[in-house]
């Protein structure tokens, strides 16, 4: 799979059967800005919760575009669907659900969200699984997660006041034990600047052996 990254939380995601998977993009985010025209066909679309850095607003209107699945909370996804979203799968915390090709598992995500309530979402895939978990602060069931799951690639926030900082994303790390960890939702403004490099050096003292992966907007990572 094709893992680009966007800005802040965004990732498209294209896989080797030509499917494609967004989670998270926003559309006005500062450092690389899209037109909904720049955005290709997705086929998966999902959304970790409300807050303006997620837009939700751009990821109906996608889904809606290409006819794509839609996926979030309860709350959200009934409101993509009263927005016209046809096909929307509905989950909450704990939840697997198959979606199309892929089985999605809803995640806790200690955070906000002005309608339903936030979440994180493991992606099984045939080519790898993929933890998103959204905005949220450190919480002591990533341990019960890293048990249960094998996480090829985990999407941390390390930015700071609205979420983990990176030294609490280090321990959220070390507890799911990824292949590969990927820092987002940092250095897009100026509220939430953080130092990936510090990030880097704080999973190396976890004594966790996940390879970080930092990504400026554009970066691909093939996995
Ligand atoms: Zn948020």
């Amino acid at each position: 799979m094709h893992i680009k990254f966007i800005a802040q939380s965004g990732f498209i995601i294209s896989l080797e059967n030509g499917q494609s998977i967004s989670i998270d993009l926003w559309l006005n985010n500062p450092l690389m800005p899209l037109e909904l025209v720049d955005v290709p066909k997705m086929d998966y679309v999902f959304t970790t919760h409300d807050h303006g850095d997620h837009d939700l607003t751009s990821a109906i209107e996608i889904a809606k575009r290409d006819n794509a699945w839609f996926t979030s909370s309860y709350g959200i996804a009934k409101y993509a669907s009263e927005q016209g979203v046809e096909k929307v799968e509905r989950g909450n915390v704990g939840g697997e659900y198959s979606m199309g090709d892929l089985d999605v598992i809803q995640t806790l995500a200690f955070h906000s969200s002005d309608i339903g309530n936030p979440v994180g979402f493991i992606i099984e895939t045939n080519e790898g699984t993929i933890y998103h978990m959204g905005d949220t602060g450190y919480f002591n069931e990533l341990k019960f997660y890293g048990e249960l799951y094998d996480i090829d690639i985990l999407m941390v926030p390390i930015g700071s006041r609205y979420t983990m900082d990176s030294l609490q994303a280090s321990f959220a790390t070390a507890d799911i034990n990824p292949e590969i960890v990927i820092p987002m939702h940092y250095n897009t403004f100026p509220a939430i600047q953080q130092d990936p490099k510090e990030f880097e050096f704080q999973v190396k003292e976890r004594e966790c052996n996940a390879k970080v992966k930092i990504m400026k907007p554009g970066d691909v990572l093939e996995y």
